[in-house]
């Protein structure tokens, strides 16, 4: 029996990680975590009765704790309460799936506590890579990518010798504005920006696809991931998504992982590791592929995969800056309170006033974020916007 933790249980990843949980009878949820959807989490609780619940909002675990009074789970809040779900003793696995950088300290709480994570929280490694990957070293602790393109590449390598790769390319889409000029992209809307062509994802990341942030922030990720210099990771477009990332090896060979756009591929791998059992689902019908087409990123145009490439080459506390404003830009978008391009003005601004720490500790992360929401604050306050 597999003993798992979810920490965003109520999102994109989290409700496909609840999909996978149900399908097979091998696996079992100790520990489910959310921000506010408590209506979610009491079906949740319901259906799958984890013994520790975490809510962020606390008003809103009070009304929980109210509802399954009838049930015996624990009730828990704030980060003490992600905490205590990373950590619940009977979990084997942690699936790392809450949006943004409040995923730093339950994953170090999870890897302290000598647990594997199921790792989509993309802005962890972001911000924390050099902790979190030394951390889990140190405690033998294994970080299985749940991102699509790092689960592919993650794919490619099994049974390879690491030292025979010289690069990595990962794949993007391109997002519902490629080949759009800046110009073009100035008055899109919050309800363009979140149609996807080809992912149905959480809003934050399909913002950051759109801008393709996200790929800036997947080539960190990456760097982590398989300890690569950004130098040797390529960004190549791959429109259809068909293909979910690629790995060069010294003698020129080149293997790529394939398959239609289903994150539950990515989780279960994630989960089973290094086991590949039954997924049902849609399968690549080649008759029905007209072509595969590639395109280098167009990185004028996206400056902002431009920066989050830089910030992965100064590294650092840069990541946590580039990151941190645009976490704050995207709710400020997504809210419609700033434009499209103001993410990644906002962005660039941000970076640039920042006096780079070398090797930031947790504290020195913590409040470079912090400090980047004040500088982002009085710039908007600036602008009354
Ligand atoms: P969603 O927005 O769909 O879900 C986020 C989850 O995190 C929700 O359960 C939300 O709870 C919870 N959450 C948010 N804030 C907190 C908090 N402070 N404390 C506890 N829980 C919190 O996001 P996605 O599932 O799309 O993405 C999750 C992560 O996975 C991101 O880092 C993303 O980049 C990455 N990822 C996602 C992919 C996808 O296909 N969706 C693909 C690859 C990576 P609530 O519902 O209550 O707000
Ligand atoms: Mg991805």
């Amino acid at each position: 029996m597999k003993n798992i933790s979810i920490l965003g249980s109520t999102g994109s990843i989290g409700t496909q990680t609840l999909d996978i949980v149900r399908d097979n009878d091998d696996i079992n949820v100790c520990a489910l975590a959310a921000g506010s959807n408590i209506d979610l989490l009491e079906k949740q609780i319901r259906e799958f009765k984890p013994k520790v619940v975490s809510v962020w909002d606390s008003d809103k675990a009070e009304e929980l704790k109210k509802r399954v009074r009838d049930t015996d789970v624990d009730i828990y809040t704030g980060m003490n309460g992600l905490i205590t779900a990373a950590t619940v003793d009977s979990a084997d696995i942690v699936v790392l799936a809450v949006v943004g950088m409040v995923g730093i300290r339950p994953a170090i709480a999870a890897i302290n506590a000598h647990k594997d994570i199921a790792l989509a929280n993309k802005e962890t490694l972001v911000t924390a890579g050099h902790i979190i990957m030394t951390l889990a070293k140190e405690k033998n602790v294994r970080i299985l990518p749940v991102d699509s393109e790092h689960s592919a590449i993650f794919q490619c390598l099994n049974g390879e010798d690491t030292k025979a790769v010289s690069k990595l390319i990962l794949t993007a889409s391109g997002g519902p504005f490629r080949g759009m000029t800046r110009e073009q992209m100035k008055n899109v809307k919050v309800e363009d920006a979140l149609k996807h062509p080809n992912w149905s994802m959480g809003r934050k990341i399909t913002i950051d696809s759109a801008t393709m942030v996200n790929k800036g922030l997947e080539i960190i990720e990456a760097k982590w991931l398989f300890d690569m210099a950004v130098e040797d990771i390529q960004v190549v477009v791959q429109p259809q998504s068909l293909i979910h990332s690629m790995v060069e090896f010294e003698d020129g060979a080149i293997m790529a992982q394939l398959g239609t756009p289903d994150m539950r591929l990515p989780i279960q791998y994630a989960l089973y590791y290094p086991e590949r059992r039954y997924l049902k689902g849609e399968r690549v019908d080649f008759s029905k592929i007209a072509s595969i087409n590639f395109e280098i990123p167009d990185m004028d145009n996206f400056r902002g995969l431009y920066l989050a490439r830089q910030a992965g080459i100064t590294g650092g506390s840069m990541p946590t800056v580039m990151n941190a404003a645009n976490e704050k830009a995207v709710a400020l978008f997504l809210d419609k309170k700033i434009g499209f391009l103001d993410i990644i003005d906002i962005m660039e601004k941000s970076m640039n006033r920042h006096v780079n720490i070398k090797n930031p500790s947790l504290e020195d992360i913590l409040q470079t974020e912090q400090d980047t929401y004040d500088y982002i604050d009085d710039l908007l306050g600036e602008r009354k916007v």
